[in-house]
Parts: structure tokens; C-alpha cells; sequence
């Protein structure tokens, strides 16, 4: 058989690996590969999306009612803040309305796998600047790295996959140093999940306010638990968020999505016990994974890092046995998530097996 002649691809797109999903868990498995929330969704949340969404017509384009409601919970004008599917859509957006071709994006590594594909796509250069051996953010050398070709730098807290947040104290050293015309990504996918005093909180210190440069970017994926609908919003100047509303595909966020996300912000309290559970779980995990002798970073997330490093395919392979359903990066470690009540004793019997 010979080839067909295909379409010419540009050569950094076709030199990537395309994203293909990790595998579907079975019916005995834990999946504890995507950091998704582990609960059903709330009954208010799924009595939302079942009133009358008309799905012949389109979704209204700004989310405004979405808008409105996150404006009046961080206290800012709606139009501080931008809504879509996902805030890896915003990350995407935000890049492509900042740098292109000559331009160079700052993040560390390793963090988010989402990251690489960014300048990519955009004809830009990533940057990365190695985590420190604690595997947290090294804030210091990623301000060193900032050229004049320099257009994004992001920065990850709590770090997926490693777990460690930044500090107030870090970021605000830091915003000082990075000139004021680079834009600057808080990608905070996990606030909900932080329980360390001195972790930065974007919204909380209203960092936006005082450094224009400064965007911060939350989620309905991970605590909220609304990750197949898909929704997550940016906070930050308005002017800046304009870039986002251009670059962005109009009419992405659904309206059940919209609405699913209004029902969520409404039943905050109930959340916030369900997040304290997850966050009880982390615990357990973490001391127990150390007590056995892992050297396990403090996360802050709904995840724990594994630096199994040249073992990680191995020890992955140990944990897909035992229907644990987890997410190795090759000769580096393995995330996994903090799931069901359950999932925690059979990921420490994994554990303590391989040592
Ligand atoms: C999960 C995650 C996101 C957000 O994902 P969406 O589902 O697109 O909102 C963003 N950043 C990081 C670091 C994440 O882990």
C-alpha cells in the first residue's frame, strides 16, 4: 500500500505527539489520572441543567449572567472577567492575543502538560525553567529568563503535577522583577484545595489590581467537579481580557454549562465540605505514602507526586495492576489523584509493596 499524499502539516505542529486521552477506567478501577472530583455532582446542579436549556438556539456569547455572579464574588465589573470552556481555552487564548512568531513564553517544567503546545501553536518559543529539587516553582531563574522577546510568563500554584504552591511572598517578589508590559499567567486550576497560610491567592490579595500585567485564571473543573461541562473563567484588567475575547472560539461555553456553574457558585457551603474531605484524604495520603519512605513534595492539590524517576514505568505498571488508574511521566514520576474514600488504602498498599 502506498501512501496518500496528505496535506502539508507545519513541521513543529506534526513533530508533537497528538493528545490522546489516558485510558478509560473499568468498572472495579479508580481513575485517578485527570484530578477530577471524585463526588457526584450536587443535586442543585444537575436540577440546573435539567430547566429547559433551548438547544436549538446558541448560548449567549459573553456569559453574562456568569459573568456577573463572578464579578460580584471577587468584586469586580464583569468586564474583569472572561468565561470559557475550560481554562486551558483561556490559556490558549491569552497566548495567542500576546505572542507569535520571535516571541518567547516563560513556565517551568516539569507542570502542567498543557504548557509546551501553547507557544507552539502560536508560532512562539516556550522557555522552561527546571522546577527546583523540591519540585517547586524556581521564581528566581524564571525572572532571569525573561528576554525582551519575553511575552508570557506562567506560573503554576499549586504546580500540577508536582503539588507545591508559591508563596505571597515569592509572587510578590517576582511580579517586581518581570517587566510590566509581560504579561503575567497565575494558573490557580487548584486554589480551592489550599490549606498553607502564606500560598499566594491571585483573587483573595487582588494581585490583578494593583499589577495590570497580572491575570489569574480558576476553574469549575477540578473542586467544583464540573469537568465534562467544561467551564473556567480569567480575572484580571479588562483590556488585557479583550485579548483573550479575540483570540477565543465565540460561542464555546454552553448555556448548561453557564448555568451549572451559577448553581455550583450557589452552593458554595456544600463544596466547600466535600473540597475539606478531599483535602482530609490528601492528608492521609501524603503521611502515609512518607511514613513508607516516599519522598513525597507537599501538595496543596487534589494530587500527590510520586518521584519514582527511573522507576516510574514500573511502579505505574504496579498501580495499573492493581486497577489504580494513574498518570506516569516517564522517567520522572507518577500523579495521582486524590479519589474515592477507598482508592486511598489501595494506592498505599500499591505503594508499599514497591519499596
Ligand atoms: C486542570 C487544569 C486546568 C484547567 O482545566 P480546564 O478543565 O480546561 O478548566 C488549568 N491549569 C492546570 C494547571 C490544570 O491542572
Amino acid at each position: 500500500m502506498t501512501e496518500p499524499t496528505l496535506p502539508r502539516i507545519r513541521p513543529e505542529i506534526a513533530a508533537l505527539p497528538p493528545y490522546r486521552q489516558g485510558k478509560q477506567a473499568g468498572p472495579d478501577a479508580f481513575k485517578l489520572s485527570s484530578n477530577e472530583n471524585p463526588f457526584e455532582p450536587l443535586p442543585s446542579v444537575l436540577e440546573a441543567l435539567q430547566t429547559t436549556t433551548p438547544i436549538n438556539r446558541y448560548p449567549d456569547a459573553s456569559a453574562a449572567a456568569l459573568r456577573a455572579r463572578l464579578g460580584e464574588k471577587y468584586g469586580v465589573e464583569p468586564d474583569a472577567v472572561h468565561v470559557a470552556a475550560g481554562s486551558v481555552s483561556i490559556l490558549h487564548q491569552l497566548v495567542l492575543g500576546t505572542a507569535s512568531v520571535g516571541d518567547e513564553v516563560v513556565y517551568a517544567w516539569r507542570s502542567f502538560e498543557a504548557y509546551p503546545s501553547l507557544p507552539l501553536v502560536a508560532g512562539a518559543t516556550g522557555v522552561q525553567v527546571p522546577l527546583t529539587s523540591g519540585a517547586r516553582h524556581d521564581l528566581d531563574a524564571m525572572a532571569d529568563a525573561v528576554t525582551d522577546r519575553t511575552r508570557v510568563v506562567i506560573v503554576c500554584t499549586p504546580n500540577n503535577p508536582t503539588g507545591p504552591v508559591v508563596s505571597s511572598a515569592e509572587f510578590a517578589a517576582f511580579v517586581a522583577r518581570v517587566p510590566q508590559d509581560v504579561l503575567i499567567i497565575l494558573d490557580e486550576a487548584y486554589a480551592e484545595f489550599v490549606t498553607a497560610p502564606d500560598a499566594v491567592d491571585g483573587l483573595g490579595e487582588r494581585v490583578f489590581e494593583r499589577h495590570p500585567n497580572v491575570v489569574v485564571l480558576r476553574t469549575f473543573s477540578k473542586a467544583y467537579g464540573l469537568a465534562g461541562l467544561r467551564v473556567g473563567y480569567a480575572i484580571g484588567h479588562p483590556r488585557v481580557l479583550d485579548a483573550a475575547r479575540t483570540t477565543g472560539i465565540p460561542l464555546s461555553v454552553t448555556s448548561a454549562a453557564e448555568r451549572a456553574a451559577i448553581a455550583s457558585l450557589d452552593a458554595e457551603a456544600e463544596l466547600r465540605e466535600r473540597i475539606s474531605v478531599i483535602v482530609e484524604r490528601r492528608t492521609r495520603l501524603i503521611g502515609g505514602l512518607r511514613a513508607q519512605g516516599w519522598q513525597v513534595p507537599d501538595s496543596q492539590a487534589n494530587f500527590v507526586w510520586l518521584p519514582a524517576g527511573e522507576r516510574t514505568d514500573e511502579v505505574a505498571a504496579a498501580f495499573d495492576a492493581a486497577d489504580l488508574i494513574v498518570r506516569p511521566f516517564s522517567g520522572d514520576g507518577i500523579r495521582i489523584s486524590v479519589g474515592e474514600e477507598e482508592s486511598i488504602d489501595r494506592v498505599l498498599a500499591v505503594a508499599k509493596s514497591l519499596l
